[in-house]
């Protein structure tokens, strides 16, 4: 007999876009295939990447599983009643799900709260015996082992690198902007044995897609004996190249270094976040010093490892001048590739609380909760003065000439420490991820934050928005 169907989407449109845009991410998002992992052979699974591809309202599926965040939550609505008066079973899932089950539930005929690793197999066993419950409660930090591999086999082809996966959940920093600090929860280590399995269950994908691997974490090093045992393991695995996540102060040790570098880690993303030591402190992210950034990205390239570093505009401690002089500081720390965005107040975050009580909330619809838009009222900048420095740097920053010139500043602090092949391969990996990374940032620059002239797409945005506001909740959830 023919097995039910489940599709499983992760969403990626926003509901801003008239146009549908779609991202050039090298990698695919961890959650759609994880799930799929860990659904039970009862039913035949898909998953859909809204990153790459549209949604397929013509599919045979039964059930449609919806992975999203906050700012999509009304693009998430959407779906999902399209699907239901189809008369699909529809399940939401996510941080955001997670953090306010209240504001999604009437919104799915089911929800998941929490980590999916210990209530997702009994969730579809009840959806396909028509059993389902409104709500399926994971509880907090539930245990990460036993957890299988990712489903790389679903991954769709367009991604150049499809092995992603997470060694550890969590964070011990109290960064105020960071969703993680929403509801606190342990950092907590998965089976280094599990994640190696991860990393070579990779049956179904062609050869040269098996050589390169990114671990998802939001801290690596949040632990980092554990993170040095891994990547001592995963060097046995000879990857031509790994990107793993980590906090910046976890650089100040050399063994982690090297560590990295013996499991050929081509791209480290950092949250560097600002140049400005004062709007560092006033986030409560005192783990980054900005005099240590230069020694410690010129170690990472001497390794052949690639910086990937968040930038934060809008913080509190900004001011005119700091982004006068960005791009040049962007340039003397050697930074390799940036990804700026506009400070955000995540609801139910510190900072969204403290904005808030301070009556500086100025933009309240969740769709504009995504890094473009300038959403509270600053304290030294008024709204277009910071839309103009968030343009001029992703100009500077990714015209073509300081791309390369990047580009051959990286080169030239590499040296020879192994054999000829070896140094060819690393230089070859790193220059590849270079261009991947900067074209993908680039083309987010270009399709949404060179020439925007914001008050027209605010304007626009209005539009959608409004017709929409009709019959939708757009706004941020009510505490
Ligand atoms: S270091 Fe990164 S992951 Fe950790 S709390 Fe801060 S922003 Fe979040």
């Amino acid at each position: 007999m023919k097995k039910p169907k489940l599709l499983i989407i992760v969403l990626f449109q926003n509901l801003l876009n008239e146009k549908p845009y779609y991202a050039r991410n090298p990698a695919p998002p961890l959650p759609g295939i994880l799930l799929a992992g860990l659904t039970p052979p009862i039913v035949e699974v898909e998953v859909l990447h809204e990153m790459v591809r549209p949604i397929n309202y013509n599919t045979d599926a039964n059930f449609i599983a919806i992975s999203f965040m906050d700012y999509i939550s009304p693009h998430a609505y959407q779906v999902a009643e399209r699907f239901r008066a189809m008369g699909k079973i529809v399940i939401g899932g996510g941080k955001f799900a997670s953090t306010f089950p209240d504001e999604v539930q009437p919104h799915f005929d089911s929800i998941l709260v929490g980590e999916a690793q210990t209530v997702w197999a009994q969730m579809v066993y009840d959806m396909v015996e028509g059993k389902l419950k409104k709500r399926y409660d994971a509880g907090l930090s539930p245990s990460l082992e036993y957890i299988p591999p990712p489903r790389y086999d679903l991954v769709e082809k367009k991604y150049f690198s499809p092995i992603v996966t997470e060694a550890t959940r969590g964070c011990p920093h109290p960064c105020t902007y960071c969703q993680l600090n929403i509801v606190r929860t342990p950092h907590r280590m998965r089976p280094i044995k599990d994640v190696v399995r991860d990393l070579t269950n990779t049956k179904g994908l062609p050869w040269f897609k098996k050589k390169m691997a990114m671990l998802l974490d939001n801290n690596l090093g949040g632990d980092l004996k554990y993170a040095k045992d891994l990547l001592r393991e995963i060097a046995k695995l000879k990857f031509w190249g790994i990107g793993a996540q980590y906090s910046i102060e976890c650089l100040r040790d050399d063994d982690f270094v090297e560590a990295l570098a013996k499991a050929n880690c081509r791209m480290s993303f950092l949250g560097m976040e600002s140049l400005n030591e004062e709007s560092l402190r006033g986030v409560q992210k005192k783990q980054n010093k900005v005099e240590e950034y230069k020694e410690y990205f010129d170690k990472l390239n001497r390794k052949g490892i690639l910086t990937f570093t968040g930038l934060m505009f809008a913080l509190d401690e900004d001011t005119k001048e700091y982004y006068e002089t960005l791009p040049e500081k962007l340039d003397e720390v050697g930074c390799n590739v940036i990804l700026p965005s506009i400070s955000i107040p995540i609801y139910g975050t510190p900072l969204y609380h403290k904005i808030k009580s301070e009556g500086r909330l100025i933009d309240e619809n969740i769709t504009h909760y995504e890094g473009d838009h300038v959403l509270f009222k600053h304290n030294n900048l008024s709204e277009e003065e910071i839309y103009e420095a968030y343009r001029r740097v992703n100009k500077i920053f990714y015209s073509w000439k300081n791309i390369f010139k990047r580009w051959i500043k990286f080169l030239k602090k590499q040296s020879v420490q192994e054999s000829i092949s070896q140094f060819i391969m690393k230089v070859l990996i790193s220059s590849v991820i270079y261009f991947k990374l900067s074209i993908f940032q680039k083309h987010h620059a270009v399709k949404r934050v060179f020439n925007t002239k914001k008050s027209k797409v605010k304007e626009k945005s209005k539009k959608v928005v409004n017709s929409y506001r009709e019959e939708h909740l757009t706004a941020l959830p009510t505490n």
